[in-house]
């Protein structure tokens, strides 16, 4: 800064005005410029008034000198001396007023002759006084005889010269006056002005916002009061505002910066904030999905993996979840987590012991405590003695529920005192117990859904055994059948192996039923059923009831020759349960007709064909005398 000053010293002096740019220099020519003018004024006026007075002094001294000469010129005329005459008439041209004399002499006869005395170099000119006067001689008293006239010129060369030497007197004198003038407005200028506004100059340039205290002091006397004075006040008072100003700017500057940390600080903190609070959303999110896609019976896992997740992140050592019991006296740990070194936590805590607490989780959000201390005046002492088993510090209570549905609350405890539970644990906490409500009313919905799908299963799983089985006998029905035949004819034409199938019918059924009654009819189907279940007991076969008294049996990978055997054994069956059957004209117990067909490799038929083979087989039995088998083979 003071290398800046001096620098700015030499650049003012080097600027400082010199010679004709100088103020005192500008008034000198000003002064002398005026004087010059004023005098000019004062020669002019001056010289015209001594021309004047010249001028009436010539013109008296001409009046002196006419009267001298009027006399002894008109009596040297009278006389006509004229030797007396040019004798006066060569005095009164020496004096030095005159320039030209002219007399004139009258004469009754002759022309007026005119003597002229001049001084050399003279000009006529009307500048010089000139005096004209008549002769007049008075012979005798009361006689007056004219005898000529006397001109005097005044000298125009005297009055000059005596011009000449006045107007030098006075150009000189005033010209002296002027430059003493000037030199004395430039002496008092210099040091009255000057100096001081070199010096002001000089303290401007050399303020600096530091040196704005140091104030202008002129090197004159203090008393002396004038314009100065009031440029040195005005500059001083400028100085002091400007100070005044700087220094409040300084402060505010002071200020906006403190403020502008504070802010920045501020911004930094709740930045991290909600860096922290995007976090435990994002870990809410991802944990809510998991709940939500978790299956139904590993949904408790999932949210145990939650509250140890949660637990983890606020650095809690316990994460407990109390449910309320539906009592509503206790309120029974359903699920916890804990660090490997913590102890195990109350399994069932009395309602009581939460003394105050519970009114203030009824309220619905997070209840926090920084340390055990804070926490235990609000518990009572048992309430408090669990917790401090537990090494409880900063601890937070989030109430899980809505509503009426109060499920009970999660305790997360930290072994620490804690400043402050943050922002985002809070909505950590809150987002956590809403979770865990959420998936716990899913978890309740799901069970339902499952019990209501199970029963449905079960249902549907009656329905299709009842609609592809016939009521009264429990052998499957036609429907069955049809299912089965398909398939069994599909894969009998791929794999190349023979089918067979049996058609059976009860011989004079209906006479049975006119003699023994329908519901004796029904027992006997039922009783031919049986017998034909249990006389086809290899898996793949298949016995079904078509309608009425009508059975068919299939039998897949079973030539004619073992199709004809298994009907016999049938026929065999029915006719050895010895049912009595007294219409019948064939024997004295129920008996069956069996129509058998073998459908072979290489056939190129349909299943149809087949079962009409079949018909037409147990049409022939029907027709040979019932209570046989007819087999026959379908081949191209
Ligand atoms: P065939 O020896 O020629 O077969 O003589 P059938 O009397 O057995 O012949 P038909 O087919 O004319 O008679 C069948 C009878 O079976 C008629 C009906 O009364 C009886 N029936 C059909 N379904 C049932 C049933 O579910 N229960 C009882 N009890 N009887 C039935
Ligand atoms: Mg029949
Ligand atoms: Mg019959």
């Amino acid at each position: 800064m003071a290398v800046e000053t001096d620098n700015a010293h030499v650049e003012l002096l080097e600027r400082w005005p010199q010679g004709r740019h100088s103020l005192g220099w500008r008034l000198v020519i000003v002064t002398l410029g005026f004087c010059f003018f004023f005098t000019l004024v004062t020669v002019g006026v001056r010289t015209w008034a001594v021309w004047h007075e010249h001028v009436q002094q010539m013109d008296i001294e001409l009046g002196l000198i006419e009267q001298v000469y009027r006399r002894t010129l008109t009596k040297a005329v009278w006389d006509m001396d004229q030797d007396a005459v040019e004798a006066h008439l060569d005095s009164a041209v020496h004096i030095e007023s005159v320039a030209r004399v002219q007399l004139t002499v009258l004469s009754a006869q002759h022309i007026p002759v005119v003597q002229v005395r001049s001084r050399t170099g003279w000009v006529d000119s009307n500048l010089a006084p000139v005096r004209r006067v008549p002769l007049v001689f008075s012979p005798y008293a009361g006689s007056k005889e004219t005898v000529g006239e006397l001109i005097l010129y005044g000298n125009e060369d005297l009055l000059w010269s005596e011009m000449r030497s006045v107007v030098v007197s006075i150009v000189g004198f005033q010209l002296l006056q002027s430059i003493l003038l000037a030199g004395l407005i430039i002496l008092m200028f210099s040091r009255l002005v000057t100096v001081h506004i070199r010096r002001i100059a000089l303290h401007l340039t050399e303020l600096t916002p530091e040196r704005l205290d140091l104030p202008l002091r002129l090197s004159r006397s203090a008393k002396r009061e004038d314009e100065l004075t009031l440029l040195v006040q005005g500059i001083n008072q400028l100085q002091s505002n400007l100070s005044g100003y700087l220094g409040r700017q300084h402060m505010y500057e002071k200020e906006l910066a403190a403020h502008r940390d504070q802010l920045a600080e501020r911004v930094q903190v709740r930045t991290a904030e909600l860096q922290s609070l995007t976090e435990a959303q994002q870990m809410v999110l991802l944990l809510s999905n998991r709940l939500i896609r978790a299956p139904y019976e590993r949904l408790e896992l999932y949210q145990q993996s939650c509250l140890s997740e949660v637990a983890q992140r606020l650095g809690a050592c316990y994460a407990l979840w109390y449910v309320r019991e539906e009592s509503g006296i206790y309120f029974r740990l359903a699920m916890h987590w804990r660090c490997e070194t913590c102890i195990a936590p109350e399994s069932q805590i009395n309602a009581a012991q939460l003394a105050h607490l519970d009114v203030l989780l009824d309220q619905g959000g997070p209840v926090t405590f920084t340390s055990g201390k804070a926490l235990s005046e609000v518990l009572s002492a048992y309430g408090a003695a669990t917790f401090q088993l537990l090494d409880a510090e900063a601890t937070a209570f989030v109430p899980v529920g809505a509503g009426d549905e109060q499920l009970g609350f999660l305790v997360f405890i930290r072994k620490e005192v804690a400043d402050v539970w943050r922002p985002d644990e809070h909505a950590l906490l809150a987002m956590t117990a809403q979770m865990l409500l959420h998936s716990t009313r899913h978890r309740v919905q799901l069970g339902d859904i499952m019990q209501t799908q199970e029963a449905l299963r079960e249902a549907n799983a009656q329905l299709k055994e009842l609609s592809r089985s016939d009521p009264l006998t429990g052998l499957p029905n036609r429907r069955h059948f049809d299912e089965v035949k398909n398939i069994e004819f599909s894969r009998a034409q791929r794999s190349g192996q023979p089918l067979s199938v049996l058609m059976c019918d009860i011989d004079f059924f209906k006479r049975y039923n006119d003699t023994y009654g329908h519901a004796q009819g029904d027992e006997c189907l039922r009783l031919v059923a049986s017998a034909m279940r249990g006389s086809i007991a290899r898996a793949g076969d298949l016995v079904a009831r078509l309608g009425g008294e009508e059975f068919a049996v299939l039998l897949p990978a079973t030539d004619r020759a073992m199709a004809h055997l298994l009907a016999e054994r049938l026929r065999q069956a029915v006719y050895d349960l010895a049912i009595s059957h007294s219409g019948s004209s064939v024997a004295s117990v129920v008996t069956l007709s069996i129509g058998s067909a073998t459908f072979e490799t290489g056939a190129s038929t349909t299943f149809h064909e087949l079962l009409e083979l079949a018909d037409r087989s147990l049409y022939q039995a029907k027709g040979d005398g019932r209570n046989r088998v007819v087999s026959a083979t379908l081949k191209d």
